[in-house]
């Protein structure tokens, strides 16, 4: 196998997966390398009953390969459960469904090589060369361009970093910790979906009998994914092209505007969750079990045996809204952010940045290092939130982007990636207004 590339590719989780299963076949060398041994999805949060958010034929390739291979229908039908799938009736299917057919589509793709952690990442003037680690040693890689989709990173509440331990810790690993909570206070922090998973598998008793459950939420409410087909329009490549003409500041209050659009919980939670309480409350009789904190900040944290935590409450104000809790165990459903990872620390100072330290991504969401005048290309995908919107960091538009990657890498239209335009007018050429005046 050469080790000089066209494309390298750091990470295989989904995103890097799509542009994988769009390059096969194409003449570009090219490989993509994972640092796990076998592939897994967001393994720590593979909680049961755990659903998708997005449809499944925003799978990898669909959208703008609908015959390819390493669709999620040519899944089903290789297993041999196309009709008992159809007959279910499902509008998502379950995560770990989902993570199998990634599973199933990454053993696909020879290019995509397990067990190697690209540990860095030099600009030789010519080439990226990779310092791979991997299951036969070391290996120097030399690519042409890199696409780089190595994942986020935890998001800490500043005050709760001293305190991390078995006892505290982010929900992104609570199913491989498997945290005993019997007869434990136990406090969540976060109301999005993965707080309710968690708040929903605490009360159903996953890891023991939990003495109490406090849910805390900054939001004003426990407010749901807004999935109706307008706000749908939001996640099309038509959207991201007018997102794309914004300036940079209206884009970013357009993203907070849009939040509830990808980071609210799903519908069916929270009736889920309602009804859980209903039992708990007026069946169980057990109103101590479960203590519900919505418009509440975590501000401070301190620990003399168990953890005091300390809560603003916005909705009495900044001023006299201070209150405290107190827990044995806390788990941060606190999200996740953008973050480059380590081994591209090399480059860090040539990646174009604007003043607020956003990546500067063009519509292929690549850019180039600066001072480098060669066609190389520096791929970026999951990371542009600001520069392609609320869509970027999810399924929706993997597909779409993949095959913009894709195109672009080889100079020409190797997918049909014009849309028809949606229904949606969602800016008038200014031609148009010109003609109306
Ligand atoms: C629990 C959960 C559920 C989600 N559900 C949905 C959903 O229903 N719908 C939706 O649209 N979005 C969903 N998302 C959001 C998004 O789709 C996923 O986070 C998605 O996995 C992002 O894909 P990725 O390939 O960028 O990153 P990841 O899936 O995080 O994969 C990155 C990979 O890079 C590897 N890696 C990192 N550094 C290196 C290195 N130096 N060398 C080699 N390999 C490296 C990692 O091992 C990892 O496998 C969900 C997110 C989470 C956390």
């Amino acid at each position: 196998m050469s080790n000089f590339l066209d494309l390298a590719g750091i990470g295989a989780g989904p995103f890097n997966l799509a542009v994988a299963a769009l390059l096969r076949d194409k003449s570009l060398s090219h490989r993509f390398f994972e640092a796990k041994a076998e592939f897994s999805w967001h393994p720590g949060l593979m909680l049961p009953g755990a659903m998708m958010q997005t449809s499944y034929l925003k799978d990898l390739v669909t959208p703008v390969d609908p015959t390819s291979p390493c669709s999620f229908l040519a899944y089903l039908v290789e297993n041999k459960r196309f009709y008992d799938f159809l007959h279910a009736e499902q509008r998502t299917v379950t995560r770990r469904e989902f993570a199998d057919y990634l599973a199933w589509a990454a053993r696909r793709l020879d290019s995509i090589q397990m067990s190697s952690r690209v540990q860095s990442v030099v600009d030789n003037g010519e080439y990226f060369e990779l310092d791979v680690h991997g299951p036969s040693g070391r290996e120097r890689i030399l690519a042409k361009n890199l696409c780089v989709a190595a994942g986020k990173k935890p998001n800490i509440p500043e005050c709760s970093r001293p305190l991390l331990s078995d006892n505290c810790f982010h929900a992104l690993e609570i199913a491989l910790r498997n945290p005993d909570v019997s007869g434990k206070r136990v406090a969540v922090i976060g109301g999005g979906q993965t707080g309710a998973e968690v708040v929903i598998n605490l009360l159903g008793k996953h890891w023991g009998r939990p003495q109490q459950v406090t849910w805390v939420s900054r939001r004003s409410n426990y407010l749901p994914l807004d999935e109706t087909p307008f706000t749908n329009d939001w996640f099309t490549p038509e959207y991201v092209d007018v997102f794309r003409q914004l300036s940079p500041r209206r884009r970013e209050e357009v993203v907070a505007e849009q939040k509830l659009a990808s980071d609210g919980i799903s519908p069916d939670t929270l009736k889920e969750l309602y009804q859980l309480f209903y039992r708990l409350v007026h069946l169980e009789k057990d109103s101590e079990g479960v203590t519900l904190m919505p418009n509440r900040e975590l501000v401070d944290m301190s620990s003399r045996g168990d953890y005091q935590l300390q809560l603003q409450n916005h909705l009495l104000g900044d001023t006299d809204g201070a209150e405290w809790i107190n827990a044995d165990i806390v788990i941060l459903c606190t999200g996740l952010s953008e973050a480059l990872p380590p081994c591209l620390a090399p480059l860090q100072e040539r990646i174009p940045r604007d003043g607020e330290g956003r990546l500067l991504l063009d519509d292929s969401f690549a850019t180039k290092l600066s001072g480098d005048d060669s066609d190389r290309r520096l791929y970026f995908l999951g990371t542009g939130r600001t520069s392609h919107g609320i869509a970027e960091p999810q399924l929706s538009l993997s597909a779409w982007r993949a095959a913009q990657v894709v195109n672009d890498l080889h100079g020409s239209t190797v997918y049909d990636n014009q849309q028809s335009g949606n229904l949606m007018k969602w800016i008038t050429p200014q031609a148009q207004q010109i003609a109306v005046a």
